[in-house]
């Protein structure tokens, strides 16, 4: 149940209105709009009646919502959210360039990556430090190090630090030291994680499952907002399908369901998606032409000889060029680069 607030209702009336639902158990759940007071009823809501809510004065009215998803929701913010990262801006006509490597694996290697990609028109700089790898063998990250190594570039190139947290155990290193938190596409319906993000302040980026619906993706989200964290930027990172000459299938129809359904901005991962270096290029630029807010881009300095990913990075070189001719699209879609 939801309830829509006359405009111009004071504080003093919302928090009145507020105290009434609360003494039923019901959580109020305030979204305060430029237009709109909106306030989300959480838990059981049984024992209110719609129409003694509608005889206060500054009720417009109460709509009972199927939806499962309420602050993610469009319907209750119709407004892009603008999300500020260390006065760096994604949604809203703002475009996230995200770029660096899969894995941190040397000081030489994430800060050469770091001033190439920021000299291209990178805004945010990527890098696991803790890899969720197929194979319990492979390469599993530098780990408090890559940490460590990723603030060294973040001072060299004042780029925010955008890297994926694996479970609950590091969260307190990752609130001191991350600018973006990374919630993986293994992770995305893993609920405690998802809850004691909702309980930071930090912004989260939080891929698509594997095999997750866009409505699970949405409700995935809705479970760090329900803690009182908006942050949050959604990423389409390519989904399984019967098709193998791919890693993954991008949905590049995700971008305008998304955006029809949820308010928050959403990035795509080309990379993840193709699973080859070449394809990340026109997947990038169809990401942009269908109104993508940003982009996470694998970018290698040798690519073969990378400890992850290097068949889907691409070189600095090339990501220079893409980025002069995404600029163009990005701009042709009302954004800015
Ligand atoms: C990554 O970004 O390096 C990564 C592991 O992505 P995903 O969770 O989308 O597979
Ligand atoms: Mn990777």
């Amino acid at each position: 149940m939801v309830v829509i607030l006359k405009k111009g209702t004071s504080k003093e009336e919302l928090e009145r209105i507020s105290r009434g639902i609360q003494r039923f158990g019901v959580k109020v759940s305030p979204v305060i709009g430029e237009e709109l007071i909106i306030l989300g009823l959480i838990g059981d809501t049984s024992k209110l009646d719609p129409k003694t809510i509608e005889a206060n004065e500054c009720v417009e009215r109460v709509v009972h919502v199927q939806e499962p998803y309420k602050r993610a929701n469009r319907m209750f913010k119709p407004h892009d959210s603008i999300i500020d990262v260390n006065g760096v801006k994604i949604g809203g006509g703002h475009f996230g360039l995200i770029a660096g490597p899969c894995s941190v694996e040397s000081e030489d290697q994430i800060i050469g990556i770091a001033q190439a990609v920021k000299k291209s028109g990178a805004n945010m700089l990527r890098g696991g430090a803790f890899k969720p790898r197929t194979s319990p063998y492979s390469f599993q990250g530098l780990k408090d190090e890559g940490l460590d190594l990723l603030l060294k570039a973040k001072k060299e190139t004042g780029l925010p630090i955008v890297t994926e947290i694996m479970s609950t155990e590091y969260l307190e290193r990752f609130v001191e030291d991350v600018d973006v938190i990374q919630v993986g596409a293994r992770n995305m319906q893993n609920f405690e994680l998802l809850k004691e993000l909702g309980r930071t302040k930090k912004t989260i980026l939080l891929k698509r499952g594997l095999s997750a619906t866009i409505e699970e993706l949405l409700m995935s989200a809705e479970y760090i907002m329900a803690g009182g964290n908006e942050d949050v930027i959604l990423c389409e990172r390519g989904i399984r399908t019967f098709e193998t000459y791919t890693r993954n299938t991008l949905d590049i129809s995700a971008i305008p369901v998304i955006k029809k359904l949820s308010h928050l901005p959403v990035v795509i991962d080309p990379s993840h998606s193709a699973g080859k270096w070449w394809l990340v290029e026109p997947l990038s630029k169809a990401a942009v032409a269908a109104g993508a807010d940003g982009l996470i881009i694998e970018v290698h300095n040798d690519p073969e000889n990378a400890l992850c990913d290097g068949q889907q990075s691409i070189k600095p070189s090339k990501f220079d060029k893409l980025v002069d001719d995404i600029r163009l699209i990005a701009q042709a879609m009302g954004k800015t680069i």
